[in-house]
């Protein structure tokens, strides 16, 4: 088996995090017989300072051409003051829209050796394990018609029968698949678009008899979501509404660097952290590599069907943290403060003690 990847590294510390999950790569694919073609490309402000525009057509045609796109950041304080369409942002945005990406997911999961980086009490986090899909095309942010003068600024709030039958679709059938429960959050009290949402999520929820639906106002999901985040599996919502909500979940793991991302299509699949470019810190070796290798793990499941590869990943990552190791984002008083480096090194240390004990069945997945 062969997979062709596009690599978009970007800026700060894109690059970085990008080496590290690479090296993760690798390694899971000569342990799976996998082949990965991999080509570097560059996007954000590194291509408008070479090309003059954050997303090259090549670059584009490169990510068509690919079986999945694994990015890592872009964006800088140098490229602030540029136009919105030249800046390294932009090429997201485009990258998205040209992939037609519509799916957007976020797992929020806590590992038991960073119940006591969140800011939120260890005994309601622990066992959180819940993925957040958040449609990605649609809603308020693209809606026409929108603008802005000295008396008013408006948006259109719009969803078409096509946007949610199909992300509603992908939900029932990713909730099928765990543990059948699917909470679909909008403000249906408030909002014709969200009336629209839920009339839909619920035709479609007459397919999967075998999985049990819950809708959810938006403000009650964020205060829930605090309070008791167990009580979620799969969370399916609006464009804006995810936008929020899986930032509020994102404080459930504890660090942004500890967040991957996954943004899926009919045809194309990206794959990303949450976090930004991280300017700060960038070329110190000091960037936390964990959301990017999770996310290596993400288009594993997604992308490749290598489930087995992914949960060796988390594994590993679970037993380095647990083993006391941190970059300085996650750590504590007593941890073992590590490098960008050091943390993948560790990371594909425990991979291969796991493989093998899988091998001589001593653990299994
Ligand atoms: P950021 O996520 O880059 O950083 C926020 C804070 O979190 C910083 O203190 C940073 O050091 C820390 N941080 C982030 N990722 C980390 C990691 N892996 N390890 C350790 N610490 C980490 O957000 P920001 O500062 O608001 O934005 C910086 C730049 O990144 C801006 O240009 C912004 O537009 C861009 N950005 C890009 C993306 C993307 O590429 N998807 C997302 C968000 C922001």
């Amino acid at each position: 088996m062969s997979f062709k990847i596009a690599l978009l590294p970007g800026d700060g510390i894109g690059p970085e995090v990008i080496a590290a999950a690479v090296d993760v790569l690798k390694l899971a694919g000569e342990k799976f017989n996998v082949e990965f073609e991999l080509k570097e490309y560059p996007v954000g402000g590194i291509s408008y300072d070479k090309h003059g525009t954050p997303l090259t057509d090549e670059v584009l045609q490169a990510c068509y051409d690919s079986d999945a796109v694994l990015l890592g950041a872009v964006g800088g304080i140098k490229w602030d003051s540029l136009q919105r369409d030249m800046k390294p942002e932009a090429a997201l945005l485009k990258l998205r829209k040209s992939l037609g990406l519509f799916i957007n997911i976020r797992p929020a999961k806590v590992y038991n050796a960073l119940l006591n980086s969140s800011s939120l009490k260890a005994d309601v986090l622990k066992g959180t394990d819940l993925l957040i899909l958040r449609e990605l095309t649609g809603d308020v942010y693209f809606g026409e018609p929108r603008g802005i003068d000295d008396e008013k600024g408006f948006n259109t709030m719009i969803y078409t029968k096509k946007e949610v039958e199909r992300i509603a679709r992908y939900a029932f059938e990713v909730a099928s698949k765990r543990k059948k429960k699917l909470h679909s959050v909008d403000k249906a009290n408030v909002l014709e678009t969200s009336q629209f949402w839920r009339k839909l999520v619920i035709n479609i929820s007459k397919d999967y008899p075998n999985v049990s639906l819950e809708h959810m106002y938006v403000d009650n999901a964020a205060m829930q979501l605090v309070r008791d985040p167990r009580q979620f599996d799969v969370i399916l919502t609006q464009n804006m509404f995810g936008d929020i909500l899986s930032d509020i979940s994102g404080m459930i793991t504890g660090s942004l660097g500890m967040l991957p991302s996954a943004s899926l299509g009919n045809n194309y699949a990206l794959y990303e952290p949450v976090h930004g470019s991280a300017p700060d810190i960038a070329g110190e070796n000091k960037a936390n590599p964990l959301a990017t290798i999770s996310s290596v793990g993400l288009m594993f499941i997604h992308s490749f069907q290598m489930n087995k590869a992914a949960e060796l990943i988390e594994e590993a990552i679970s037993r380095t943290l647990s083993a006391g190791y941190r970059t300085k984002d996650i750590a504590q008083p007593d941890n073992v403060i590590v490098s960008t480096t050091k943390m993948k090194d560790l990371v594909i240390e425990n991979f291969n003690i796991i493989y093998d004990e899988q091998a001589l069945g001593v653990f299994t997945l």
